[in-house]
């Protein structure tokens, strides 16, 4: 059997950063909390979770902490929460937002500043859409399918400034970007797709295409790795989404001559090579 395994598997740079971030905190002592799961990963969360680290959930759990370190993760955090933890006096800030979402961050204030309203082509559901939005000072739309990009009503008059989620579909955004141009006045349009993600879906894609058998392996909650899912999906119709190598079952890839592999951003390199193992076989 030939196994294929996509090179920008696992983590990027931006978790991987805030992932070290938080093992260095550990290290140097105190309490460590980290404003949501750190990354989308239960394995890493629950490993954290052993040594020590309290994920804070929501603004109203925040509000009552006094003391200890708080690590803001790769996806970044909203104004009103970065105001609240400045305002702790005990409590220590490390920020670990991807420096590409920051760019977004920085590119919102400053063109709402301007009088722009914001498109924001994302899942307004998602932490870093949600932190994104929350440096606006201008009314933010969210658009997630081309059939919003359709339905959207600019106001007129008023120029508009187009960003992504960092890990949106490249040919999704082109397309909605298309539609939106049609109808939005002055529109200045910032491709902040992250280079990982365009890297790892086409990747993704092009192995999927090659492959009888596609395993995409993330967390359930991570965005990302269902964007791969869905990818790999369009090109082999047995693809597979799995979290660690005991979601699969081995006897399944009997008969199958090449198996791809990739992973979404928060998967750690270790469950990748448990996975390769498991699939040649070579696990026990
Ligand atoms: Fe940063 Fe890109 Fe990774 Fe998101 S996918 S954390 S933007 S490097």
């Amino acid at each position: 059997m030939e196994i294929i395994t996509a090179k920008s598997a696992g983590f990027c740079f931006g978790v991987k950063r805030a992932v070290d971030t938080v093992y260095d905190e550990i290290n140097k002592g105190g309490k460590i909390y980290t404003y949501g799961d750190i990354i989308h990963n239960e394995e890493v969360v629950k490993d954290l979770g052993e040594k020590g680290v309290t994920v804070i959930n929501s603004i109203y759990e925040l509000k009552d902490l006094s003391e200890g370190t708080v690590v803001i993760r790769s996806h970044g955090i909203s104004k009103e929460i970065y105001d609240i933890l400045k305002a702790k006096e005990n409590v220590r800030v490390v920020d670990a937002t991807c420096p590409f979402v920051l760019k977004i961050h920085k590119i919102v204030e400053e063109e709402s500043a301007r009088g722009k309203n914001v498109i924001i082509i994302g899942d307004r559901d998602h932490p870093e859409v949600q932190g994104i939005m929350g440096f606006s000072s201008t009314p933010v739309t969210c658009i997630k399918t081309a059939e919003e990009a359709e339905n959207y009503v600019p106001e007129r008059g008023i120029p508009t400034v187009i960003v992504a989620q960092t890990t949106f579909n490249i040919h999704k955004f082109n397309n909605f970007v298309e539609i939106l141009h049609k109808k939005c006045y002055d529109t200045t349009t910032v491709n902040t797709i992250c280079n990982a993600t365009e890297q790892r879906q086409t990747e993704a894609g092009e192995i999927a295409s090659r492959a009888d058998a596609m395993i995409v392996i993330g967390g359930r909650h991570s965005s990302n790795t269902r964007k791969l899912y869905e990818i790999c999906s369009e090109k082999c119709a047995d693809t597979r989404f799995i979290q660690t190598a005991l979601d699969l079952n081995r006897d399944s890839l009997d008969g199958v001559n090449c198996v791809g592999i990739t992973a979404g951003a928060s998967t750690p390199n270790y469950i990748i090579e448990e996975v390769q193992k498991h699939v040649r076989g070579t696990d026990f």
